[in-house]
């Protein structure tokens, strides 16, 4: 399943959903598997209004929220998109994601 190959410290880009428009990018901070759900860099950043408290001085802190994996795609260098990926065995038996579309290996 394509959802399962997106990992932290990934480059994604968004490709569904309100900020697909812009073709948002970040970096994958935290993948929450179970839910299948990721929280990226500057993606999906939602204004929280704080209270005051003794820790902080309370006001509008951003802050991203969760975003559904179906709604983001590794970024492939060569082709400078989002991209389906693919796994494929080296001859050392290492796997490694692979762009779907031109064929170059994510993990370097
Ligand atoms: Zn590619």
């Amino acid at each position: 399943m394509a959802v399962t190959n997106i990992r932290k410290d990934d480059l994604v880009e968004v490709i569904a959903g309100s900020e697909s428009v812009t073709k948002k990018r970040g970096k994958v901070l935290r993948v929450i598997k179970e839910k299948n759900r990721a929280v990226v860099e500057k993606v999906n950043v939602i204004k929280r209004h704080m209270k005051p408290s003794q820790l902080s001085q309370g006001g509008i802190v951003e802050k991203e929220a969760t975003i559904h994996l179906s709604n983001i795609a590794l970024v492939c260098q060569k082709c400078d998109r989002g991209v389906r990926v693919g796994i494929k065995v080296l001859d050392d038996g290492t796997k490694v994601r692979v762009c779907k579309k031109c064929g170059e290996v994510i993990d370097k």
